[in-house]
């Protein structure tokens, strides 16, 4: 398969399974098998919750303004990145993560507002990174493993000051890089956990372990560890694109952002080719505080391409 199909596969796969997750958001477990029965029966994205057929939520509107300062600033920013977050967050979007909100809303610069929002709170490890790593994961994908990984705990540590909230994004990233290289993400998990860092490894194998389920998890799956954890299951337990974000969705509880996740490596490794059209068609993301702007699939084929580009060609088979 081509690169670019992988690369937008990550990009628009993350963007459909928060879309499609989003209506499902804190509700129970089989609730999506329960009104959708069989792979395949169409009506998927039929919004409700506030949310429009195939509005996708903040997971993807973070999504899309990291990759565009990513583009715009010709590589990582770091103040540039969370002015854009700011500047969303002021916009009052429909959802926006508790923690992510206090850190955007606090007044405190760049490097210091989730570093700040972690010595009050102590609590920080949300999936809230981990939600919108699927364009800087194409990005960094061409520059190897150190740099990914590096990257994505700097993007977290915009809003989560709780490192094991980086070291889960960095895995996300690291996964991302493996499949888009033709490998197999999951086939890569123990090489990838030995450059977790040692205090927060033990706490992902567990999660990420080929034995492991959802029901074990010991938070709430709006935590990183169970987040990520499922998304791995969802891919690891299924066979197809559609099949895997069923199954994170069923999961119930953070469903957009078990799914947007679950949706980036089941892109990764099935391409875009594998994400249904019924799907990708209704799919819009509105970016609060830039306007009326209304991205379509298009547009994120378009950014994924672009995040892609010069880094991915030749690296895949
Ligand atoms: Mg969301």
């Amino acid at each position: 398969m081509e690169w670019g199909a992988r690369g937008a596969g990550v990009v628009v796969g993350a963007a459909v399974g928060d879309a499609l997750g989003g209506p499902f958001e804190f509700g129970p477990a089989g609730a999506f098998s329960a009104r959708f029965p069989e792979v395949g029966c169409g009506g998927e994205m039929a919004g409700g919750g506030g949310w429009d057929p195939g509005e996708a939520t903040d997971d993807t509107q973070m999504a899309v303004l990291v990759g565009e300062s990513l583009l715009e600033c010709e590589g990582l920013d770091l103040p540039d990145v969370f002015g854009r977050f700011r500047r969303w967050a002021a916009a009052e979007p429909k959802d926006i993560g508790l923690q992510t909100e206090d850190v955007l809303t606090s007044g405190l610069e760049w490097d210091r507002a989730a570093a700040e929002h972690f010595r009050v709170n102590r609590r920080a490890a949300g999936n809230g990174a981990l939600m919108r790593a699927s364009t800087s994961a194409v990005w960094f994908a061409g520059r190897g493993r150190a740099a990914t990984m590096d990257a994505a705990r700097r993007i977290s540590a915009l809003t989560h000051g709780d490192p094991a909230a980086w070291e889960g994004t960095a895995i996300f990233h690291e996964l991302v890089r493996v499949a888009l290289a033709g490998g197999d993400p999951l086939a890569a998990l123990p090489d990838v956990l030995g450059v977790v860092h040692p205090e927060h490894r033990e706490r992902y194998a567990v999660v990420l372990a080929a034995d492991w389920h959802p029901d074990l998890a010991t938070e709430f799956n709006g935590a990183v560890w169970p987040c990520l954890g499922s998304a791995v299951w969802a891919l690891r337990t299924t066979d197809g694109f559609e099949e895997a974000l069923r199954a994170a969705i069923d999961l119930g509880g953070d469903t957009d952002t078990v799914a947007a996740v679950a949706g980036g490596l089941a892109g990764a490794c099935y391409g875009l080719e594998a994400v249904p059209a019924r799907w990708t068609e209704p799919l819009h993301v509105p970016l609060p505080g830039w306007g009326e702007r209304v991205l379509r699939v298009e547009e994120l084929v378009d950014l994924a391409r672009r995040l892609g580009a010069g880094v991915g060609a030749g690296e895949g088979e």
